[in-house]
């Protein structure tokens, strides 16, 4: 079993909705065990279109699965939860990203992990850091990126949801 962290974003219909069944989903998925997982936090779109605010969680997890079967697994969910192909940085009913995994560094066109902009989001960053602050990354951790990242990129909004953090603990069955 190797340890990994998927992050999972939201920004259209009923967010907590699609978050809670995405984790179902993965819950479900032969060699999936899902682990610790942050708070959610809302952030304003990134990328210049006009959208919806994104809602996004980091999860950790345990698997048997390669990185490549990994993703087809996140697709999997993706597709069952009725994602639509649409423009590149633009609204998405959920967007599952795997972004660090024990032992693997992969650059491939259709999978490079780590997540080749995991460093450069708060989006990632802020609740990566809830669950796994001592992940090395470039061999810095995860926490002090992210406390970089809130003084570089001011304008980068994101908060943590109470809100929606207690939402999704409800739909999960969860005090988290
Ligand atoms: P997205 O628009 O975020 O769903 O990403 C589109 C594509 O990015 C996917 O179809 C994947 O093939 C590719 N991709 C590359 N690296 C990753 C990664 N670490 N996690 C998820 N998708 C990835």
């Amino acid at each position: 079993m190797a340890e990994a962290y998927l992050e999972l974003g939201t920004n259209l219909g009923d967010r907590e909705v699609f978050l809670a069944r995405a984790l179902a989903l993965l819950e479900a998925a032969d060699g999936i065990e899902l682990g610790q997982r942050s708070r959610v936090y809302c952030s304003k779109p990134w990328g210049g279109l006009e959208q919806p605010d994104f809602l996004n969680v980091c999860v950790q997890i345990e698997t048997s699965l390669s990185p490549q079967d990994l993703l087809a697994e996140c697709k999997r969910v993706e597709k069952a939860l009725g994602r639509q192909v649409r423009e590149r940085w633009g609204p998405r009913e959920i967007d599952i990203d795997i972004l660090m995994m024990q032992g693997v560094n992969i650059d491939t066109p259709a999978l490079t992990v780590p997540h080749p902009r995991l460093m450069q989001r708060r989006f990632v960053l802020d609740p990566l850091s809830d669950i796994a602050p001592r992940w090395m990354f470039h061999g810095v951790p995860v926490s002090l990126l992210a406390e970089a990242l809130r003084v570089d990129e001011p304008d980068q909004v994101g908060f943590p949801d109470e809100k929606a953090t207690q939402r999704l603990a409800e739909l999960r069955g969860s005090s988290r």
